[in-house]
């Protein structure tokens, strides 16, 4: 649409990149969020239509123009790494960082990836072809800090609170060995997003779901379209909000809306999901949410 483009999803975290599809177009609304496309980590591709992957080889191309640019992992359905290696022997393009592929398989693990940030969970979903769903989930986070604690063991403020907030342990100009356990609360949890799209309701998308901060899910029609929903393999926007609802997430931002639809139908789209789940909102192109951490708000400060 001309106000809408492909559903894409960036996640940034630490200032890397994590993307879920890359529709047509995609490195130009990636290059407008000023994201950073060298830090570009993972691209996660839910399915073999075109307007889920065919982004990728400009997103490649355009990531090559800026210098070092570091390995890209591409996760995906089985013939995903095919379509790409064939368009890149094709089109002949630049291409000077490592490129390497996951496509899943029955018999894989669910951790389809993991990194020093964050670890990518995928499972089939219930479309027209096999559809992957993600859920990528943050590390968790050391405990909080205990500065009484650490007074009262006589440690100095200073690097050694930092070193036993990276979960280092130090010795004291006395000698005493302290360990960070001794200092630090019990590890948080770290935030978690679920990003399922084309796809009817399955088991599979309310385990990708379950308690996560953020759901991005397909939201593609009306209520009064379920039938429509049904046989293209998609979820209308109270089936998406009711699965955001039962599977606890905190939020949910529906996307993927059908170009049949004008923007003047968005209001209706609302209502329908809020009916359903008063934290779900439809998605809007080139928007950006910031995620606080479960029990804190945006700011960092708690609200429990
Ligand atoms: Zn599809
Ligand atoms: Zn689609």
């Amino acid at each position: 649409m001309p106000g809408r483009s492909l559903t894409s999803v960036a996640v940034r975290l630490q200032g890397q990149v994590y993307l879920f599809d890359a529709g047509e177009g995609c490195q130009i609304n990636l290059k407008k969020t000023k994201l950073g496309i060298k830090s570009l980590r993972v691209v996660a591709v839910s399915h073999l239509h075109a307007d889920h992957c065919l982004g990728i080889p400009g997103l490649m191309m355009m990531r090559a123009q800026v210098p070092d640019a570091g390995p890209l992992t591409i996760l995906g359905p089985p013939g995903i790494e095919r379509f790409i290696r064939q368009v890149h022997e094709s089109l002949a393009f630049f291409l000077d960082y490592p490129l390497s592929f996951l496509e899943w398989n029955e018999g894989r693990a669910e951790v389809a990836y993991e990194d020093d940030l964050v670890r990518i969970l995928w499972g089939p979903l219930k479309h027209t072809t096999l559809c992957l769903g993600y859920r990528l989930e943050e590390h968790p986070r050391p405990g909080k800090f205990n500065t009484e604690a650490a007074r009262a063991l006589g440690i100095p403020s200073g690097p050694l609170w930092g070193k036993l907030q990276r979960g280092e342990t130090v010795t004291l100009n006395e000698g005493d060995t302290i360990s960070p356990k001794q200092v630090l609360g019990p590890p948080r949890p770290g935030r978690k997003i679920c990003y399922g799209v084309d796809t009817r309701p399955n088991k599979t998308l309310y385990h990708l779901c379950q308690g996560v901060d953020l759901a991005f899910l397909d939201g593609m029609f009306l209520p009064e379209h379920q039938e429509e929903a049904e046989t293209k393999g998609h979820m209308t926007v109270d089936d998406a909000a009711r699965v955001a609802a039962r599977a606890g997430a905190r939020a949910a931002v529906l996307v993927h809306i059908s170009p049949r639809y004008t923007e003047e139908d968005m209001g209706k789209f609302g209502d329908a999901a809020k009916e359903r789940f008063e934290n779900a909102v439809i998605g809007t192109d080139l928007q950006q949410i910031t995620i606080p951490y479960p029990g804190e708000d945006s700011d960092g400060r708690s609200n429990l």
